[in-house]
């Protein structure tokens, strides 16, 4: 059976220390005993640890661990996905999936067509998809959190000199298919995985003023196929088919 992954935000050589709610979880519900072994992944690595002291308090819990050996870890898919800020709940539904898919790193932006409202909320958000996304790599034992960036305007971003293959999916776009993009990156990293950033546009689409700035900028507009999917589905099946070539 594989073990449950915690995963310490404190950590040195020896040790790690799980807080907050993972250490009330381990040690109210688990009931925690010096002695249990635990997996625990601290600064990237996974490791076989054992617990060397729980201290159950109110305000302050706290599980301390023993970290025994580095177990073998798998790594993200070297993905980062550019969301257009949109509706809250659903963004926060695509967050999570795509860090049980396995992303690297989501870089939220704001585009044209993101509601004035939501770009003015959004940035109080950041923290909160940073919250979500480590409870998602934990459940899904990722042996990493993926980062969130901070909010940036879409102009920032889409210029900004990234070393990957830059994706932009679009549903004007009849001919690319991502697919196709994919398997041109790799035959051009040859045996390097290959780094891509996807782009995907808010409720209302891309702006024509920001096709150009992706065609201006090297992005690749790539289709996902003739039905116009909601921007979590578009982000979702993306992430799906890079994997099924990476993975
Ligand atoms: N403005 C559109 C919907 C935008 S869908 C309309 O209502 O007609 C939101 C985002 O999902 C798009 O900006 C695009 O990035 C992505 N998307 C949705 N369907 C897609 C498809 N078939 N191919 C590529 N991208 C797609």
């Amino acid at each position: 059976m594989t073990r449950r992954r915690w995963i310490a935000e404190h950590w040195d050589e020896a040790t790690a220390t799980l807080k907050g709610a993972q250490a009330e979880h381990m040690a109210r519900v688990l009931r925690a005993q010096p002695g249990m072994e635990a997996d625990v992944v601290a600064g990237g690595h996974v490791f076989h640890a054992e617990v060397a002291a729980v201290t159950l308090n109110k305000e302050k819990s706290e599980v301390r661990l023993n970290l025994v050996a580095e177990l073998q870890a798998d790594p993200a898919l070297p993905v980062t996905l550019m969301l257009a800020v949109y509706k809250f709940d659903r963004m926060e539904w695509a967050i999570e999936k795509l860090t049980e898919l396995g992303v690297a790193e989501i870089a939220p932006v704001i585009a044209r067509r993101t509601e004035k409202h939501l770009a003015l909320a959004a940035e109080k958000r950041v923290q909160r998809w940073r919250r979500l996304a480590h409870e998602a790599a934990q459940q899904a034992r990722r042996s990493d959190v993926p980062l969130i960036h901070d909010l940036t305007p879409l102009s920032v971003r889409a210029r900004s000199g990234a070393a990957a293959t830059r994706i932009v999916l679009a549903e004007q776009e009849r001919t690319t298919t991502l697919r196709y993009v994919i398997e041109e990156s790799m035959e051009a990293a040859k045996e390097e995985m290959p780094a891509l950033e996807i782009a995907i546009g808010p409720e209302g689409g891309w702006a024509p003023a920001e096709e150009a700035l992706f065609d201006a900028n090297g992005w690749r507009a790539v289709s996902l196929g003739p039905r116009i999917f909601r921007a979590e589905t578009a982000a979702i099946a993306a992430l799906a088919v890079v994997s099924s070539y990476l993975e």
